[in-house]
């Protein structure tokens, strides 16, 4: 089984040195989430994960979730584990006091939801989804609604899922089937098939709180007819308890690759009674609330998931004798395997792109927070606007990356990396999901190309270009050489955007296949950003703490020579067009 220690050191410095945003800074309601109380959390938190969740990861993989007699039970240990997880007050950490929440920010959150994936993805699916629910409730439901729903699910007591696949309809949601009937009392009776809902079912929780996209029936086709309901697996009574089983049954659960632990369910709805959540036929842009901060937290997973592939192939390279290196001076036997360069290189691989990622996230948090709550209404804007660019960045860059991470974690192992002796190949196939599900990766490409780089707000990405050009150009001392750097890959995705800007005008398909690449670009630039960040605090404080600080130096001096070029590699790639590619005829 791997090991894990929860990087508390290094999220404490990003709390402590990198709270660079001067509007977050100015939002009263975290005047005292102080950097103490922050310090106690994350130790807490690192006690749950190592000690209580970790061990879930192998329980869950070996004895998956199973339906039996239309009941869905979870892997052994689940259930104990996740009555301490709720009554230790985890579910809670982010939502608002006026529901039983701890109100923390997501710059704190994040630090959570990190160590959790590296715990146990499977076991983190259960309250996620709810904190989805909570979200995108809280946003668009009635008062009525929220005090009813929100305290439960807060707590824990009550979970929720985001139902919006269905057997013809995955990416497509136009094509959705599911029907919605308006009864007299303004209820509705749903109808319909979701599959691959992921903790549709599971014995944790009293109820279920299901989000489900439907179409009522005089709504037009498209994604144009779409609304979303709050479906709850008991109705609940006017006091709050729960009351008689609704009309949604457990078809099967998905035998799959991964995440075995996790109940992922075909769910059937059978005139089962559902509340409608915001304005009819806007049920997409609602339920968008939910899956926008979702895939953040997806990119979080594949941060995570790289967290622990890391650190179990460094502890592996340290005692794995194999070969001798080109200096050996060992006069028998045979040299560690970290002494040999190409694994070295493959480790500060991964350390280097890990910890610029965190970074990049613990910014990115800061932005979520002033787009959610600054008194500004063009600060909110602003941040709200690289909060949107940065999504589907964050989702697919971290989660592709972590693909990488976790196959390199499985060759340092060697064989014993393929079996599954060491948990390593497990971390492998939970991974595996990550690209996949909330909006795949591509489809989070297209989302950045056809539409956040330039809206309806105006040209995000220049905005975002200027930003970080004029922060490096601020920049004294020794980061400047870095900054330098940086500054010829910001031409670069200058011209790679204004490219992408000629080509949609003209030759879509040409957009369309570059489109993966400009999102590696634009996130591999983005990471450099936030190695920037962490390169000024670690030259001006440098005498403060040298070991740690020139461990951060040589880190990013490692991503600025190999892992950065890898977004001019984009660009040329890019920029060949696409008349092959559509030309092309497969046999
Ligand atoms: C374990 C698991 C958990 C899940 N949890 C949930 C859940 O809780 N709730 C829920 O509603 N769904 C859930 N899903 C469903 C998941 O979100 C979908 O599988 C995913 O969105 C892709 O849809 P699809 O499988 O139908 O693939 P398709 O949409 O059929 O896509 C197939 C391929 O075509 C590509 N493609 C499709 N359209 C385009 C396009 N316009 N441009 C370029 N490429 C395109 C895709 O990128 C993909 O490579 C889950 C799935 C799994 C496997």
């Amino acid at each position: 089984m791997p090991t894990y220690t929860a990087p508390v050191k290094d999220m404490m410095f990003l709390f402590e040195k990198l709270r660079d945003n001067k509007n977050y800074n100015e939002l009263e309601k975290y005047n005292e989430v102080t950097p103490d109380l922050v310090k106690d959390i994350l130790e807490e938190a690192a006690k749950i994960n190592q000690n209580l969740i970790l061990p879930l990861a192998k329980a869950g993989d070996e004895n998956p979730a199973v339906l039996e007699n239309g009941i869905v039970r979870t892997p052994p240990g689940y259930k104990e584990a996740y009555q301490k997880y709720i009554e230790d007050g985890w579910t809670s950490l982010s939502c608002d006091p006026k529901y039983g929440g701890q109100g923390m920010p997501k710059t704190v959150s994040a630090f959570f939801d990190e160590m959790l994936s590296s715990a146990s993805l499977s076991f983190k699916l259960y309250s996620e989804l709810s904190i989805g629910a909570y979200n995108c409730i809280n946003h668009h439901a009635s008062n009525e609604i929220k005090d009813k729903y929100l305290p439960k699910i807060v707590e824990g007591k009550w979970s929720g899922t985001m139902c919006l696949t269905e057997p013809v309809c995955g990416t497509d949601l136009g094509l959705l089937k599911t029907k919605a009937i308006k009864q007299s009392d303004d209820t509705y009776k749903i109808s319909g098939q979701k599959i691959f809902i992921t903790s549709g079912d599971h014995d944790l929780t009293e109820n279920i709180i299901h989000l489900v996209l439907a179409r009522s029936a005089d709504s037009p086709s498209g994604t144009k007819g779409i609304s979303l309901f709050l479906v709850p697996k008991y109705i609940v009574n006017e006091d709050g308890s729960v009351g008689p089983r609704n009309g949604i049954s457990t078809g099967s659960i998905e035998s799959k690759m991964g995440i075995k632990g996790s109940a992922t369910c075909v769910l059937n709805f059978d005139d089962a009674t559902g509340y409608m959540i915001g304005t009819k036929d806007k049920g997409l842009s609602a339920m968008f609330t939910m899956m926008n901060l979702e895939r953040i937290v997806v990119g979080i997973q594949g941060l995570g998931i790289s967290e622990i592939a890391y650190q179990n192939s460094l502890a592996y390279a340290k005692e794995r004798k194999q070969g001798k290196t080109n200096n050996s001076k060992s006069s028998n036997g045979a040299d560690f395997i970290i002494e040999h360069a190409d694994i070295r290189r493959t480790l500060l691989n991964m350390k280097s792109i890990i910890e610029g990622e965190r970074a990049l996230c613990f910014w990115l948090s800061q932005q979520t927070e002033v787009s959610l709550y600054h008194p500004d209404e063009k600060i909110k804007h602003d941040a709200s606007d690289y909060v949107s660019l940065m999504t589907p960045v964050v989702k697919s860059l971290f989660t592709d990356l972590a693909m990488e991470i976790t196959s390199d974690a499985m060759q340092i192992h060697g064989g014993y990396g393929y079996t599954k002796d060491q948990g390593i190949e497990q971390l492998y196939r939970d991974n595996r999901i990550t690209p996949i599900y909330e909006g795949t990766n591509s489809v989070q490409a297209a989302d950045l190309v056809f539409r956040k780089l330039f809206n309806k707000n105006g040209d995000i990405i220049n905005k975002f270009l200027d930003m970080v050009k004029s922060e490096c150009e601020s920049k004294n001392g020794k980061v400047k050489t870095f900054s330098k750097e940086l500054n010829y890959y910001l031409d670069i995705l200058s011209k790679f955007t204004g490219w992408i800007g000629d080509k949609n005008k003209i030759e879509k398909d040409d957009v369309s296949a570059a489109a993966n690449d400009y999102l590696k670009s634009l996130g591999y630039i983005s990471i450099a950003y936030a190695w920037i960040k962490i390169l000024d605090v670690s030259f001006n404080d440098f005498n403060t703490n040298e070991e740690f600080y020139s461990d951060k130096i040589n880190t990013a001096k490692f991503y600025f020579d190999k892992v950065l070029p890898r977004a001019e590699y984009h660009y040329k790639s890019a920029i060949s067009g696409s008349s092959n590619i559509m030309n092309f005829k497969f046999n």
